[in-house]
């Protein structure tokens, strides 16, 4: 990491437009921010939407960012990028073609309005959970304990590994 650098972690999510596509423009992207490089990408996971129904299925990966931005300007470089990938129209509320989540940055704990760290769903999704610990198994989430704890003892049907990419 670079001096004065911190290691954020970034969940990523899309179920439409190519998802897979998305996510990985999304890395190139997070890579390309000012003070800041990509450090370590998840396995791609496929997972079952949780919010309205007949959404398509998502594809989720986690990623590690090593910046010295400060967590609200990368907050709004996220979003900056959430937006640069546009949304598909006419489909149902809820499906997105890229959703970017800061769920953690550093051991640092904020709780306002417009930011919260961890993020408050980070411990409860294992689309989250499952692709944080193949990058980080021995991660301590702040103010809740070692993520090893949350893991789901199955992931189940709701979530799967995707075949590895080879084209980048
Ligand atoms: P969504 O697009 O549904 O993920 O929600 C985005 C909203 O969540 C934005 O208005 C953010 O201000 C807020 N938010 C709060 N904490 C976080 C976080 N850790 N990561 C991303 N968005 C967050």
């Amino acid at each position: 990491m670079s001096a004065g650098g911190v290691a954020a972690f970034i969940g990523l999510g899309s179920n439409l437009g190519e998802p897979e596509r998305q996510l990985s423009r999304a890395l190139v992207e997070l890579d390309g921010l000012a003070h800041s490089r990509l450090t370590g990408q998840s396995p791609l996971y496929g997972s079952r939407p949780v919010g309205p129904p007949a959404q398509p299925d998502y594809v989720n990966a986690v990623a590690r960012l090593d910046t010295s931005l400060d967590a609200f300007v990368l907050l709004d470089a996220l979003q900056a990028i959430e937006r640069s990938h546009g949304r598909v129209r006419g489909e149902r509320w809820g499906a997105r073609t890229l959703d970017l989540d800061l769920l953690l940055y550093g051991d640092r704990q904020i709780d306002t309005a417009v930011l919260q760290v961890p993020h408050p769903q980070l411990h409860l999704r294992a689309f989250v959970l499952v692709p944080l610990h193949d990058l980080a198994p021995d991660l301590e989430l702040p103010g809740l304990g070692p993520l090893a704890e949350y893991l789901p003892q199955s992931p189940g049907r709701d979530l799967w590994r995707l075949p590895q990419r080879t084209d980048g």
